[in-house]
């Protein structure tokens, strides 16, 4: 559409925060740019928790694409799912059929690491989709339903405790809100339940929480978690599960219906299959400009791209991946296209921040070095996030249900949807 042969054909894989902000700043440019996802929506991943723990819905934390892309005539989108990449032939291969690419860029983010334990990725929840989210908050509410009519008071707890694996930012985050909407709401919708029985245990192999975070903070986000009630067990992992047995390796048994995994990332299928060099984790090793060593033509932005800063790799987060898509993008624009230099990539790191339940909050800023606890790193991820999701419906209503919940103590979102129906059964039917 509107494609001329003369206009060079830039594909972008993947619409999250790296292709989103790549596609955006190609554009307008005398490009062609295809931006395939297998998605219609831009996720705001940093929110799933909050989607898993009914505080908001679905649709604020996902933009459509097509809306998004409207007015900008040269960026089409094509929902497909990418198998593989012809590095040779400059084709990547889709559920749709070939395309050709003059530039690639692949930004197609990481998938959950279960370290190959199969059983542990068939029992547990994760967090990298926006039905993984639904299906988890479905499942919460679900477990105590069933905990009204379990058969016996054993059936009972295990229905009531959930085991969540992963100490770091979105464990932490699901742990502290998991635990509000216990104490505070559910507590009130089930007031035939024993609600002290609920157990909410955070698992971290580390000898802290939130590793990446300094000392003072990491201690103040588990004081924070336990003073809400969550049981947090470090230098602990697990090493098997067996239905809603969970063992841990220091030899203890805990029988919990729910166990969410949030407990690291590796690469996805398509950038296995790339014929490129690997980093840790699977990441691509990238040259300075973000660029495959031998093949200038195809960029990797975000999770799936590896380099060193001052010794460091850069991190796998959100603003990485945004800055990434718009170096790339300029990149593409001004050296490939106009043989003007481009210094290599350099991420400015903005600060990093995790929430703890209703006002409180754990925030390093490099700015003034500041480590921020409490009310006042709660307000900063709260306006930071606001001004983070996409499109300015979602930015109020998320404003107005947050609002809602705070003041009242009642998340919007409790239904329960989707096939859990089936899964709980299975566990009752062990008993
Ligand atoms: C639960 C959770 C919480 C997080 N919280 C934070 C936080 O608070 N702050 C922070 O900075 N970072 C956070 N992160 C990390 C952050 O979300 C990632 O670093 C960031 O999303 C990476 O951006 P990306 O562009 O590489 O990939 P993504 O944003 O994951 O986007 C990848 C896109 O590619 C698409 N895609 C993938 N494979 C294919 C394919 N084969 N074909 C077609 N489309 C494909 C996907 O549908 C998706 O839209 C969190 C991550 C998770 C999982």
């Amino acid at each position: 559409v509107g494609e001329t042969a003369h206009h060079k054909r830039v594909v972008v894989v993947g619409a999250g925060f790296g292709g989103l902000n790549a596609a955006k700043r190609l554009s307008g440019h005398g490009l062609n740019i295809l931006l395939v996802d297998r998605n219609n929506y831009h996720l705001f991943v940093p929110l799933l928790y909050q989607v898993a723990t009914g505080n908001l819905g679905e649709e604020e934390i996902a933009g459509p694409l097509r809306q998004i892309f409207r007015t900008r005539r040269d960026v089409r989108f094509l929902r497909a799912n990418v198998q593989q990449v012809d590095l040779k032939q400059r084709q990547i291969v889709t559920d749709a059929g070939p395309i050709d690419y003059d530039y690639l860029v692949l930004a197609p983010g990481s998938v959950t690491n279960y370290f190959g334990n199969r059983a542990i990725q068939q029992q547990a929840y994760d967090f990298k989709a926006l039905d993984d989210a639904a299906a988890l908050r479905s499942h919460v509410l679900d477990m105590f339903e069933r905990a009204t009519h379990a058969a016996n008071p054993e059936q009972q707890q295990a229905l009531m405790t959930f085991l969540i694996v992963g100490g770091g930012p979105t464990g932490v985050e699901f742990a502290g809100a998991l635990a509000e909407l216990v104490r505070h709401t559910l507590r009130r919708d089930y007031a035939q339940l024993p609600m002290q029985q609920a157990k909410i245990y955070l698992v971290e192999g580390l000898p802290s929480l939130l590793a990446p975070f300094p000392d003072r903070l990491r201690q103040y986000a588990q004081r924070r978690l336990e003073r809400l009630g969550v049981e947090v067990r470090l230098n602990t992992l697990v090493s098997a599960v067996e239905g809603e047995h969970v063992q841990l390796k220091d030899g203890t048994n805990i029988r919990a219906a729910t166990l969410v995994w949030a407990a690291g990332v590796q690469a996805p299928p398509l950038i296995e299959t790339l014929d490129a060099p690997k980093a840790c984790g699977g990441r691509v090793s990238v040259a300075p400009d973000l660029s495959l060593v031998d093949h200038p033509e195809v960029f990797v932005v975000g999770d799936m791209a590896y380099r060193e800063q001052d010794g460091q790799p850069i991190p796998q987060l959100a603003q990485p991946a945004i800055q990434g898509g718009h170096y790339v993008a300029e990149v593409i624009r001004r050296q490939r296209e106009r043989g003007e230099q481009v210094p290599p990539f350099r991420y400015h790191d903005p600060g990093t921040m995790a929430v703890i339940g209703r006002f409180a909050a754990v925030a390093a800023l490099p700015v003034l070095s500041l480590k921020l606890t409490g009310i006042v790193a709660w307000a900063i991820w709260l306006v930071v996030h606001l001004y983070q999701l996409v499109g300015f419906r979602n930015r109020i209503v998320a404003m107005l249900d947050w609002g809602y919940d705070y003041v009242r103590f009642d998340p919007p979102v409790r239904l329960i949807t989707g096939g859990t129906a089936e899964q709980t059964l299975a566990i009752s039917q062990k008993e």
